[in-house]
């Protein structure tokens, strides 16, 4: 029987991360379990930094950015002896179940804890919403809104100088954030793995749009293209000038979305539900408007692309 639990955040941070771990601490503690906070993901497990927490312990947290418990990754984390320390170090605090929040690499992690028999239950929160088998992660909205801020004030500085703004956004392995930024600002050309890279076809949509408009954006997920060199490209063989800005960093930054921290609440409750159910190696989900829990392999070796494609669809439709 689950006593006793501890939850960590672990890999890249992202907004909505607070809000879990509110949920998750608040929802256990109303069942009458006893929770923990590890600090700094697995590399707090294998080291120990474990504190108690109570309600007042999420208080003021749930619309702040980042992670009070700090995050961190830990390669080491896939040798076995590091994570016989890390279920040593939660023996020693009578701990009985984690809830491990992040993306895909946190949910290997928590995979293989449950393996050497630690009942586990994942968060998905990434702002790449590259997680199979739940329809949005955390930290995506927020992501997309910050993006979108962004494109849009890029939007009226190019404008004002007949230019073509290239926007760099994160999401190397899934092009979904490229895609919703490139419907929600209008871009004239997305670029994302998913949806390959034609320079001739791009130069062509930059040319037209630049017979009706004063500007173009091209929205580009990181790691496809030097944009610097395609920003040259595009000068030199279009009529706009072209700049590049890469987003960066600032896109994991800044306090949660409604959405976020209402999937990050829902989350949260669902996944202690779902633990004390006898659910031992699940990660939630975000279905049809619902939560569910699944197992954390089926989400691992799930793939999404077509959904992507679909979305990206309508982006070619509206452009
Ligand atoms: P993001 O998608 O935002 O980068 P993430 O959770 O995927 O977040 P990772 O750095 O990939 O971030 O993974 C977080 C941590 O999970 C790693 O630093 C490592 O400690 C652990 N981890 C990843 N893969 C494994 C694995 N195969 N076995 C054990 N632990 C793992």
């Amino acid at each position: 029987m689950i006593k006793s639990i501890a939850v960590l955040t672990s890999g890249g941070d992202a907004p909505g991360m607070n809000a879990a771990i509110r949920a998750v601490t608040r929802t256990a503690l109303s069942k009458g379990l006893k929770v923990y906070g590890v600090h700094d993901g697995y590399l707090g497990l294998f080291k120990g930094q474990i504190e108690e927490l109570n309600r007042r312990s999420v208080s003021e947290k749930l619309g702040s950015g980042g992670t009070f418990l700090g995050t961190a990754r830990l390669t080491e984390f896939t040798d076995i002896e590091i994570r016989k320390v890390a279920l040593r170090n939660l023996r020693i605090y009578g701990i009985d179940a984690l809830v491990a929040i992040g993306g895909d690499g946190t949910y290997r992690g928590a995979l293989a804890l449950s393996q050497m028999g630690l009942p586990v239950v994942t968060i998905p929160v990434t702002i790449d919403n590259d997680i199979a088998g739940t329809e949005f992660t955390i930290g995506f909205d927020t992501a997309l809104n910050t993006i979108v801020e962004a494109a849009d004030k890029l939007r009226d500085t190019s404008s004002s100088h007949r230019r073509c703004s290239l926007i760099e956004v994160m999401g190397r392995n899934c092009g979904d954030i490229a895609v919703a930024t490139s419907i929600a600002c209008g871009a004239e050309v997305c670029i994302a793995k998913e949806t390959g890279y034609d320079l001739e076809a791009i130069l062509d949509n930059i040319r037209e749009a630049a017979q009706h408009k004063r500007h173009a954006i091209i929205i580009v997920a990181e790691n496809i293209v030097d944009i610097e060199e395609l920003a040259k490209t595009i000068t030199k063989k279009t009529p706009f000038e072209a700049r590049a800005t890469v987003l960066g960093h600032v896109q994991r930054g800044g306090k949660p979305t409604v959405r976020d921290r209402v999937l990050a609440s829902k989350m949260g409750v669902k996944a202690i539900e779902a633990l004390l159910a006898g659910d031992n190696h699940h990660c939630m989900a975000s279905k049809a408007n619902d939560i569910i829990s699944m197992p954390i392999e089926e989400a691992l070796n799930g793939d999404d692309t077509a959904v992507t494609l679909k979305e990206y669809e309508v982006f070619k439709v509206l452009w």
